[in-house]
């Protein structure tokens, strides 16, 4: 990871849990998700979750990413645009 991606990745973690922040659970200190799509991990987008939204039973690995979606009625894809968009209003 060069210095560009890293100071990338701390801004995103900055945000706070993406999903807690859509559900109106406010600001939780986050892992930094990658959003698979069949590239390489390192080219790979990054969503912040907080621990429990990650890996945890009612996280995107738990639950799988159909049924994470199904019960937040979110995607993947519409919390890294939510992500983007904070992340340029904070430049
Ligand atoms: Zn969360
Ligand atoms: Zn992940």
């Amino acid at each position: 990871m060069n210095k560009a991606e890293r100071e990338h990745n701390d801004k995103v973690a900055r945000l706070g849990c993406s999903l807690c922040r859509h559900l109106g659970y406010g600001e939780t200190p986050p892992h930094l998700h990658h959003i698979r799509r069949g590239g390489k991990r390192s080219l790979a987008p990054v969503i912040p979750l907080c621990p429990e939204h990650h890996t945890g039973n009612t996280g995107i690995h738990g639950l799988g990413r159909k049924a994470f979606e199904k019960i937040y009625l979110v995607t993947e894809e519409e919390l890294l645009e939510e992500t983007m968009r904070l992340l340029n209003e904070n430049l």
